[in-house]
């Protein structure tokens, strides 16, 4: 389980600070799927960033329970795969040595598993970017380079998840391809994922709650559980009714 607690994050900006996030408390418990829906600006990815430890935290309290142990968050100590908006990959390394970054890492001298590497191969094939292993960022388009961010997080099996507007960049099969893949990662380890989105359907689709926020992070729209989490395209009148209620809130 992951525990935000009074968590406020600020900017400096011609000298002046200015809140970002302002005293945010949220819960995401082991194997839940949390999708964030919130304006353009109101500070998701920074808190995604703050929880990949790339950004620093003004005040409050950020726990992690894995393992019935519960510690502080900590990028070097817990496995978090994330998904940067930016794809955050390294440009000096190829595609592979981007995708196995987090592995090597943790784990420095030992040998991946023989039946790791089929789990690879598979996360490789499933986004498409076998033929890519030996290019460099640069060399790639930008649906690419998402895929291979994708893949790097799902690689290393994480007990957090974090993807902010991860399948943005793609086109229409690729996303769906990848959002497939997603949840069938989610079903087979159950990771705590949060999941950052503007997309009202692909919430309702990868998500088992959603949350809606307002124009700051901390200001709590609307909240819900999801019973058409990993349904596609349900057709009856209630999803309607769900859909065109996120939609007003996000409004
Ligand atoms: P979101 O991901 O929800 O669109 P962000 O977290 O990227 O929002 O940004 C929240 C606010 O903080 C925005 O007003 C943005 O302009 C500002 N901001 C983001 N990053 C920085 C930064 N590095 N320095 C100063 N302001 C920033
Ligand atoms: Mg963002």
């Amino acid at each position: 389980m992951l525990s935000i607690e009074n968590v406020s994050i600020s900017y400096k900006a011609k000298k002046e600070k200015y809140i970002v996030i302002d005293d945010l408390s949220l819960r995401i418990n082991k194997g839940e799927a949390l999708i964030i829906l919130g304006p353009s600006g109101c500070g998701k990815s920074t808190l995604i960033n703050a929880l990949a430890g790339t950004i620093h935290v003004d005040s409050g309290i950020i726990n992690f329970i894995v393992n019935d142990k519960n510690e502080s968050l900590n990028p070097k100590k817990h496995k978090i795969g994330i998904i940067p908006q930016n794809f955050g990959l390294l440009p000096w390394k190829t595609v592979r040595e981007n995708c196995m970054l987090p592995i090597k890492i943790r784990n420095k001298n030992v040998d991946i598993k023989e039946n790791s590497i089929e789990i690879i191969d598979k996360i490789y094939n499933s986004l498409g970017i076998i033929n890519l292993l030996d290019r460099f960022p640069k060399e790639l388009s930008g649906g690419q380079a998402q895929r291979v961010a994708i893949a790097r997080a799902f690689i290393q099996k994480p007990d957090l998840l974090l993807m902010d507007e991860p399948f943005s960049a793609l086109d229409e099969i690729t996303r769906e391809e990848a959002r497939e893949l997603f949840l069938k990662i989610w079903k087979l380890n159950q990771t705590s994922t949060i999941l950052v989105t503007h997309s009202i359907e692909e919430a309702l689709y990868l998500g088992n709650r959603i949350i809606v926020m307002g124009k700051h992070m901390g200001e709590f729209k609307y909240e819900m559980e999801n019973s058409y989490f990993g349904k596609m395209h349900p057709d009856d009148s209630n999803y309607y009714h769900i859909k065109k209620i996120l939609r007003e809130k996000l409004m």
